[in-house]
């Protein structure tokens, strides 16, 4: 198994992507530990996951939740080998009525979220010796834009300068950045959308669906769970600095690079 005595930890990992890579790291061989927002709900998931994974609460846009939530970590497993920073809310608003409050929200969640796991993560990577992998939730936002989502579409550019700083520091003790790229994936995430454009753009949810959110794939498909799973287990089991600094697209083709 590519992944036996190695250690990961997942955020947003209750639910959607992060649970899907959650239960994929665990086949492969790995402890995970599934941080989210509600105690309860994180130990569900590592309950049903099974392999030895363990339930952390975690609001990752506080500094104290994410350190203590890391120790309680390296206590368990001793140490940390893979980090998925893949915690991720959505916020839809023309610019123009974009609460100053929920913009900030956004950013905090993906970015000070991302900054804040990898800084206490890496210390434990560098100190093993056997180096790791950091693995940022991006998205075909990292690379296009949409209409309704200027916050999201910045953050996720973001990560991706994130993961070019940390793949260079890293370097030297091994440590790779990396950043995965979904296109529209049916998660709870999305499902909330649906809804949410077709009232601001005056569409029915099926033209939001069609016409928007999988207009510019090859063949009119979501992108699934297990498509970014198998994704998340690729950079997770890389070898080598070979593969670092880089984003990968998996979308169906909606951005072709
Ligand atoms: P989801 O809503 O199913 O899961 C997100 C999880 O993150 C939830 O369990 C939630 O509780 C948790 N979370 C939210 N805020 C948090 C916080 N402050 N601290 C800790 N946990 C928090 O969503 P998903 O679709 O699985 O999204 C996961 C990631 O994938 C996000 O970063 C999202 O932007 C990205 N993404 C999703 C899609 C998609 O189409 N679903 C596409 C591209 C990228």
């Amino acid at each position: 198994m590519e992944l036996t005595g190695k250690t990961a930890i997942v955020t947003g990992a209750a639910s959607g992507i992060g649970r899907a890579i959650a239960e994929t790291y665990a086949k492969a061989g790995a402890r995970v530990a599934i941080a989210d927002l509600k105690l309860e709900a994180a130990q569900a998931a590592a309950k049903e996951i099974g392999g030895g994974a363990i339930g952390v609460a975690m609001d990752v846009t506080s500094e104290d939740e994410v350190n203590a939530g890391v120790a309680e970590i390296v206590k368990a497993f001793g140490g940390i080998d893979i980090l998925v920073s893949n915690a991720g809310i959505q916020i839809v608003h023309p610019i123009q009525e974009f609460p100053f409050a929920e913009w900030k929200k956004m950013l905090a969640v993906h970015l000070d979220g991302a900054f804040l796991t990898t800084k206490a993560c890496v210390p434990h990577m560098y100190a093993s010796g056997r180096g790791g992998s950091v693995i940022y939730m991006g998205s075909v936002h990292s690379k296009e834009a949409s209409v309704l989502k200027s916050a999201y579409v910045t953050a996720k550019h973001g990560l991706e300068g994130l993961a070019k700083v940390v793949s260079k520091e890293g370097a030297a003790h091994g440590v790779r950045a990396n950043v995965i790229c979904p296109g529209f994936v049916r998660t709870p995430l999305v499902d909330k959308q649906i809804p949410e454009q077709a009232q601001e753009l005056g569409i029915s949810e099926d033209d939001v669906v069609k016409k928007v959110m999988l207009k510019d794939t090859v063949d009119g498909e979501f992108t699934t769970v297990d498509d970014v799973a198998r994704t998340a287990l690729f950079f997770a089991s890389f070898p080598t600095n070979a593969l670092t600094g880089q984003s990968l697209v998996v979308s169906h083709g909606w951005y072709m690079q």
